[in-house]
Formats: structure tokens, sequence, C-alpha cells
């Protein structure tokens, strides 16, 4: 391809605004061969939206190529590979979307009579059915919106059960290896968090659990498979000290990519879990969107779920909100139903022995992926692991180079960087989750680029340090960049490696992190 064939395709653009020209706009209609008539006077002043101010006057195609440009600009999961750590950002079959986009489901109302919601109602009891079965557990409410959202649902669960036996309890219990919602859901709950320290395997020591646990802890609270990619081999004897002392054992299972068809929770000895929709389950994220983060329950702690819930009465389903002990609602209506849809046709469309593929295909990847780049980045917890594997930069760093940079340097070579910085007991960690969705030719691509930025390091670390050298900006101070966006482009500002926001905008209206 020529320079110039490559400038078009890429070429910077103006902001939709800076388009604008006066009386600009996207149709033609003919003269009107009936009287004119005032809006303000047909319908009443009050229902005429009046102009809005700067709003941009532009043709239809303009609209069309300045958006459509735009969206060439980022990377996603249908351009390839989104290592992106503790995300699951894996490819989700077009089928599930074209199930959620049905007139009878997308169309449905939440305030239908339950007597014509009857086919919507189906879909919510079967996904419940399926998501016990696949977690081991007893009830489940779908009412969560997200992950972190089915953590505080849990953990409220917890307190209820506590309470009803007339003590919340004080404390949580959470291993420095759990993801940062953890710590942050006990506390909101009321709890003060205690941490666990992990042993040289990155795995819950049976020892300092056995020494912390006391009448006074509501439950541990535990990822599995944890942030290092590693199962918790001890859970179940974990959970039997829990629950000598009337504790609970909480599982966060948004890594249950890493699990399904192999292994369940309820039979591990864990009381209550989330899963998350839209990492495992088919609904596509990392945009904000809706997302799903149902929480499943032993049956002890079935009485306390939010209402409403379904129940069979004879061959018809009913919402029954006749559960006193209940925490009440945590959502509107009955959760992000469309995300719901998706995770039912995802589980039906596999069936159980390839549900079970897709989580051995996961970790298969991931391990693949240690095996390769074990040679060029050091391990810090060098076992097999599940569905991510995390390296660290330390042979990296002895060359001035930290995880960060070989993440931009990774953009270059056109992928998605990997997890930076995170889980934080490992220093300057590089967590990779493939997932099971990608092909060996893709994780080969991704491994050998990976190499070469190892090569880099040692030969010409100046060109890890000032990646990424391909895009249209390269380095910005990122808080600022976060706080006081930037969204123009002009020639002017055609950033030059390591410019800070401060060069862009004036030091004195760069905000400082408190
Ligand atoms: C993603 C994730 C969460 C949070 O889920 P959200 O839907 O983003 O709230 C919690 N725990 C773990 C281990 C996760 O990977």
């Amino acid at each position: 391809m020529t320079q110039n064939a490559r400038q078009h395709l890429t070429r910077n653009e103006e902001l939709i605004f800076e388009r604008s020209s006066p009386g600009k706009n996207g149709y033609q209609l003919p003269e009107l061969d009936v009287p004119e008539i005032d809006p303000a006077r047909a319908l009443g002043e009050e229902r005429v939206r009046g102009g809005i101010e700067g709003f941009p006057e532009v043709s239809e195609v303009e609209v069309i190529r300045h958006f459509t440009r735009l969206s060439t600009w980022n990377y996603a999961i249908d351009l390839g590979l989104y290592p992106l750590g503790s995300c699951t950002m894996k490819y989700n079959p077009r089928i599930n979307e074209a199930v959620a986009r049905y007139d009878g489901l997308a169309w449905a109302h939440p305030y239908q009579p339950q007597e014509l919601s009857q086919g919507a109602m189906e879909v919510i009891a079967r996904l419940e059915d399926a998501l016990c079965e696949i977690s081991g557990l007893d009830a489940i409410t779908l009412q969560p919106a997200a992950g972190a959202h089915g953590e505080l649902t849990g953990i409220l669960l917890v307190r209820a059960f506590h309470q009803a036996r007339g003590n919340p309890r004080k404390h949580i219990l959470v291993p420095d290896s759990a993801h940062g919602t953890n710590p942050a859901t006990a506390g909101i709950a009321g709890y003060e968090v205690r941490n666990l320290k992990s042993n040289d395997q990155g795995m819950i020591d049976l020892e300092e659990l056995a020494h912390a646990v006391n009448e006074d802890t509501a439950a541990l609270m535990v990822t599995n498979p944890n942030t290092l990619g590693v199962f918790e081999e001890n859970i179940a004897k974990a959970a039997d000290i829990l629950h000598a002392k009337g504790a609970m054992v909480y599982m966060d299972g948004a890594n249950m990519n890493a699990l399904v068809g192999i292994a369940r929770p309820g039979d591990f000895g864990v009381d209550v879990m989330h899963i998350n929709l839209h990492k495992t389950f088919s609904t596509p994220h990392g945009g904000g969107g809706p997302g799903g983060g149902p929480v499943a329950v032993r049956s002890h702690l079935a009485p306390y779920l939010p209402i409403p819930r379904l129940r069979r009465a004879g061959d018809k389903l009913e919402w029954s909100s006749d559960f006193p002990e209940s925490i009440g609602r945590v959502r509107a209506f009955y959760g992000n139903f469309g995300v719901l849809v998706r995770a039912l046709a995802y589980i039906l469309a596999h069936g159980g022995p390839d549900l079970r593929n897709a989580t051995v295909d996961a970790v298969l990847n991931a391990n693949y992926i240690r095996h390769r780049l074990r040679p060029y980045f050091d391990l810090p917890y060098d076992r097999p692991n599940m569905h991510e594997v995390v390296f660290s930069d330390a042979r990296q760093a002895a060359k001035g180079v930290r995880t960060g940079e070989i993440a931009k340097r990774l953009i270059d070579y056109g992928y998605h960087p990997y997890t930076v910085s995170f889980p934080l007991i490992v220093h300057g960690a590089l967590m990779i989750e493939p997932t099971e969705t990608e092909s060996k030719l893709e994780l080969d691509g991704f491994i050998d680029a990976m190499i070469a930025i190892a090569h880099e390091v040692e030969n010409e670390p100046q060109t890890v340090l000032k990646a990424p050298h391909r895009t249209r900006v390269s380095r910005v101070d990122e808080v600022t960049a976060a706080r006081r966006p930037v969204v123009r482009w002009t020639p002017e500002a055609n950033i030059a490696p390591q410019t800070t926001a401060a060069d862009l905008v004036g030091a004195a209206n760069v905000q400082r992190p408190e």
C-alpha cells in the first residue's frame, strides 16, 4: 500500500462542530404545496423545541463519514485479540445478538401484564435454572446489573442472614489476591475489611485463615480462580474453617469462564457467589453498556434474596413478593433483560459439553501463552494457571522498562494491551487473559509481538520507552487525560512522544490528583 493510501485511510478528523456551516442540513424537501402552519400555534408553545445552540449543521454524508471514520480509530474484539486480564474480553457469537433482537423479546415491556409476559418470564426462569446448575447452588437472583452490584447484593444477603440470628458480625476477610471490588463491597456493606496474606503459591494460607476467623467474621470474600489466575486448591478446607465458626464463603465468580462445566462452587463449600454475564455469558462489554451480575446462593440464604421472585403456579409463571425476610429490590424490574436473553441463548446454543469445551480452551490458551513467554518474562507464581497468566516486568525493569511501557509498545504491534500493574501483589504485573475464542494463529501473533518487544528492551530500550509510535497521539499524562480530556486534534497538537497535558492545555489548566 502506498503511503498516500494509508494516510487516506487513517486521516485525522475535525470535530463535527468544526464542519458546521450555517443553514446546511441533511435533507431536501420540495416546496410546500399547502399553507404553512406555525407549529407553536398548532401544538402549543410548550410542545415545540427551540433551536439547540451550537448544534452542528452538516449534510447527511458528512455525519455518516465522520462517525464511520471515528469508529475505525478504536480497537475492538471484532478486530483482534483483546488480552485484558480479569476482563474476559472474548468474542461473543452474533447469533446471541440476533436472538436478543427478536421482536417479542426486544419490545417486551416490564409493565405488560404477566399473562402476556409468560415467554419473557420463561426465559428468566430457564436462565435461573441453568445458572443454578452451573454454579451448583440452590437459588438465584438475576436483578444485579454488574459484578460489583452482585457482590453488594451477596454481602447484604450474608448480613441479613447473620442479622436474623441476632448479630450481623463485624468483619470480612479478603485475601490480598482479591479483585479490588471485593474490599470495596465489604466496606460499603458496613464491614471492616481484614486482609489475608497469600502463601508463596499465590493461594489462601490455611493457617493464616484459621488464625483470622472468629465469631466476628461475617464471611470470606474469595475470587476463584484468583487474580493470579490460580485456582484456590484449598477452597473446600477453607470453607470448613469458616463454617465451623458460623461464617460464610462469598465467591467472586467473575472469573467463572475458567470453571463452567468443570467445577461447581456449590460443591466446594461456597455459600453465595456472583457471576458476570457480561464476561462469561455473551454480553459484549468494555463500553460501559448494560451487564448482569446474578447472585446464586445455598438454600439457607434463599429467604433473603431480592424480590420479586419467580415461581411456578401450575403451568404458569408468576412474580411473587411474598418473601418477608427479603432484602428488597436491588434494581428496577427484573435486571437487564436483554443481557439475560443473550446468556440463555449462549448456554442453550452450546449445551453442557460445549460449555465445558469453552472452559478447557480458555485454560489451554492461557497456559500456551505462559509456556511460550516464560523464557522472556518473569513468572512470579510459576505453576499451571487457569484462564489467565500473570507475569512481572522484573527482567525488563532492570533495563528501565516497566509493564506500562511494554503495554504501550504492544499497541504499535496492533494488539490491545494486557492489564497493567494488577493484581497488586505482583509488582509490575502483566496480566494476560486470551479467552477461548482465539485461534493458535492469533495467539502466536500476539506471542511473537511480546517476544519482539522483549528483544527490543534488550537492544533498543528507547524504542519501547517512547512507544506508541504509530498512533495519532503518543504519550499523554494519563491522569489529566481522564480528568481534562483534550478531544481536538490540530496539527500543532500533533503530539510528540512524552507530551504531557501541561504542554497541551498549559500548566495552569492542569489539575493534579489530590
Ligand atoms: C470484572 C470483575 C469484577 C467486577 O465486575 P463489574 O461487572 O465490572 O462490576 C469483580 N471481580 C472480578 C474478579 C472481576 O474480574
